[in-house]
């Protein structure tokens, strides 16, 4: 789970690690407030699940109050690669003399944590490791023992030759390792660690990646969920006992089994289209659920036809064929419907579907069912 900076920072300060001054906001008023409070210049920074915001106009340093407001202003409500900002941290703004990186991450070549420093702090960290990976210093920690303070400080002399600055990076460096230890996290990385030119060092940026599979031993940690758009959809999907996965394509696959869900996406690439999501209803065959896979569906803009696929096993044919035909006239859809029931009280099942009076196209066979959705799907806008 990916946390904000904000929220990561919490977790490095109750390590003891530094942080600039700061709130956050969701208004620009609120925003003017914090930063009273903190006193000006401060730094404006979009709360997004993503990296390099700086670049994109998601960081922005204020030095009024007037400032304050007309960065807030246009920095909530901004588009960062596909998602919303909702939320804008104010930070006290940092004079810079030099910036770090230092970072601790769950390693699955080795199984274990490494730490990774690097004095091209500031800049993305991926490309330094793809041009000049000679600048990244690396460690890999046993875990049994942990990070040792001489470790820490032969990290730290790759980054600094003044003692007292290695001194101060290598405890930062074992602060972090801490943090990572206690967060369950499998990312930690301060990016960049600043040594300001009144001489102290700070985190000013945090990046955070819980571990999923630990979170139950977090149960606090759950508040800091923050779903995008389409995880939201999801989480619904799951609440309703689907297994919804959305994707880019235009073809919505509605289907019981993961297996058979797999399998008609493949048949559907093969034959030239593509997918929109992966949709489970599972193995039973109440109609309410089949109500709620097409109301999932029609959430996507991007579907322009459907096919449900249903093998009749304990799924009984019939109760999805009367879902359909409740769901169809209650939903007003008007999508291209092709379905393909095969197994337990099929011909009961297509007999209802042939007798709804509903403009369907039933297939037999995999092929034609992949087909028809593929035609269908064409040309609609
Ligand atoms: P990112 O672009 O999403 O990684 O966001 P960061 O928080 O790392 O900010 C990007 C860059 O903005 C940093 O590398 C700094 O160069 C700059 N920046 C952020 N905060 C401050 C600050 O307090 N003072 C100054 N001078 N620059 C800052
Ligand atoms: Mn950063």
């Amino acid at each position: 789970m990916k946390i904000h900076e904000y929220q990561a920072k919490k977790i490095f300060e109750k390590v003891g690690i530094s942080i600039p001054k700061e709130g956050v906001a969701t208004s620009p008023e609120q925003a003017m407030g914090v930063a009273r409070d903190i006193g000006l210049p401060v730094v404006i920074k979009a709360q997004v699940h993503v990296g390099g915001r700086g670049k994109v106009g998601g960081v922005k340093l204020a030095r009024t109050e007037e400032e304050v407001k007309e960065f807030a202003s246009m920095i909530l409500g901004m588009d960062i690669k596909g998602l919303t900002v909702r939320i804008i941290l104010i930070g006290q703004a940092i004079d810079i003399e030099r910036e770090l990186y230092l970072g601790v991450i769950t390693d699955r070549g080795s199984n274990r944590p490494v730490i990774m420093v690097s004095t091209e702090g500031g800049v993305d960290i991926e490309g330094v490791a793809k041009k000049t990976p000679e600048k990244i210093h690396r460690f890999t920690v046993d875990p049994a023992y942990g990070l040792l303070p001489h470790q820490a400080m032969n990290l730290a002399f790759s980054l600094s030759s003044e003692v007292k600055e290695t001194r101060k990076i290598a405890t930062t460096l074992q602060k972090l390792y801490q943090a990572y230890i206690v967060a369950d996290a499998s990312l930690a990385e301060i990016n960049p660690f600043v040594l300001s030119r009144d001489g102290n060092f700070y985190a000013i940026d945090a990046k955070v990646v819980l571990d999923d599979n630990a979170l139950f031993r977090h149960p606090d940690y759950e508040k800091m969920r923050d779903f995008t758009h389409t995880e939201k959809i999801e989480q619904e999907a799951k609440e309703r006992g689907l297994s919804y996965i959305s994707m880019d394509g235009n073809i919505g696959c509605v289907v019981n089994g993961a297996g058979l869900a797999m399998t008609t996406m493949d048949v559907i690439k093969h034959f030239g289209g593509e997918p929109a999501n992966f949709l489970d209803v599972g193995g039973s065959s109440d109609p309410q659920k089949v109500r709620h896979a097409l109301q999932f569906l029609l959430i996507d803009e991007g579907v322009k036809s459907i096919w449900f696929n249903i093998f009749g096993g304990i799924t009984r044919c019939d109760d999805i064929a009367l879902g359909l035909v409740s769901a169809v006239d209650e939903l007003g859809i008007d999508l291209p419907l092709v379905v393909r029931l095969i197994g337990t009280n099929e011909k009961k099942g297509k007999k209802i579907l042939a007798e709804s009076g509903l403009d369907i196209h039933t297939v037999e066979t995999m092929e034609e069912g992949a087909k028809t959705a593929i035609r269908l799907s064409e040309g609609r806008k």
